[in-house]
């Protein structure tokens, strides 16, 4: 069960080597899709070099237009892999579907499960028979309750290797992509023993607000961000309007110093 009721203390789940849960204030970052061997080694020498701990991309993508890049897939994977034995940093990427957990297995050192396959019942089990660390991001809609019934599905299902993420609610604003639930996270911390991470780029949906809401996750007790940075966001194929480029991820860094080496 994720809840405190039986399990006082907080659990640490590891990402390859990274630990995130402790005492660390884990980032995990890297561009929303992998693009090409240049495009994903580049950005992650940058954003290793300025102290991430793991690195983020998706290969398969769930794009609101069928029209739209949809992702190298396989592929990318092998991209993902590539530049984590260059680098030394875990990966983490989103699987959709059933049929593609055991590729995402073979390449990848933790599952994404993204907001819109958060309450895909099916999904939830067949990540949680691989026993695979798994970052389980918040349904647009879904209440902080169902999230919590979500990752008891993979808990349940013998995998107690859970992130959760808070990316962003709808709300009636539309001055951002999504509403940032920070209540979420201070919520989740007192009734959850699992790892919280926040994801200000889809909470936000909008690069000048990543550092500030950056900030704000690390104060209200978040374990960690997943962010997205881009080198040339102008020519990424998704999300470049809340990618961070190299100069931004470097500032987020500086900002979030006390935090992430704190002992
Ligand atoms: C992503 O991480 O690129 C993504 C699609 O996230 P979400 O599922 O939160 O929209
Ligand atoms: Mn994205």
């Amino acid at each position: 069960m994720v809840s405190r009721e039986v399990q006082a203390h907080n659990s640490v789940v590891r990402i390859g080597n990274v630990p995130v849960g402790g005492d660390k204030f884990a980032v995990i970052a890297g561009p929303c899709s992998v693009e090409s061997e240049q495009q994903l080694m580049s950005v992650a020498d940058v954003v290793k070099g300025h102290g991430a701990v793991a690195l983020r991309g998706g290969a398969y993508k769930p794009r609101t237009s069928p029209y739209d890049f949809q992702g190298m897939g396989i592929e990318g994977l092998k991209l993902l892999k590539q530049a984590s034995e260059a680098t030394g940093m875990p990966t983490v990427s989103e699987v959709m579907e059933v049929s593609q957990v055991d590729s995402l297995c073979e390449y990848i050192d933790c599952l994404q499960i993204g907001a819109r396959n958060m309450q895909n019942y099916g999904l939830l089990k067949a990540v949680g028979e691989t026993g695979k660390p798994v970052l389980l991001k918040r349904g647009l809609s879904a209440t902080i309750e169902e999230l919590l019934l979500a990752a008891e599905y993979i808990y349940d299902a013998g995998n107690p290797n859970i992130i959760l993420c808070e990316r962003g609610i709808r709300t009636f604003e539309t001055a951002t992509r999504n509403t940032l639930d920070l209540n979420a996270v201070a919520y989740i911390k007192q009734r959850s023993h699992l790892p919280v991470v926040v994801d200000p780029s889809h909470g936000t949906g909008v690069r000048e607000l990543v550092i500030p809401l950056s900030r704000a996750a690390a104060a209200v007790g978040a374990d960690g961000i997943i962010v997205e940075s881009h080198l040339n966001p102008a020519e990424a194929l998704s999300d470049g309007h809340q990618a961070l480029t190299g100069e931004m991820f470097a500032q987020l860094m500086q900002e979030l110093k006390p935090f992430v080496e704190a002992a």
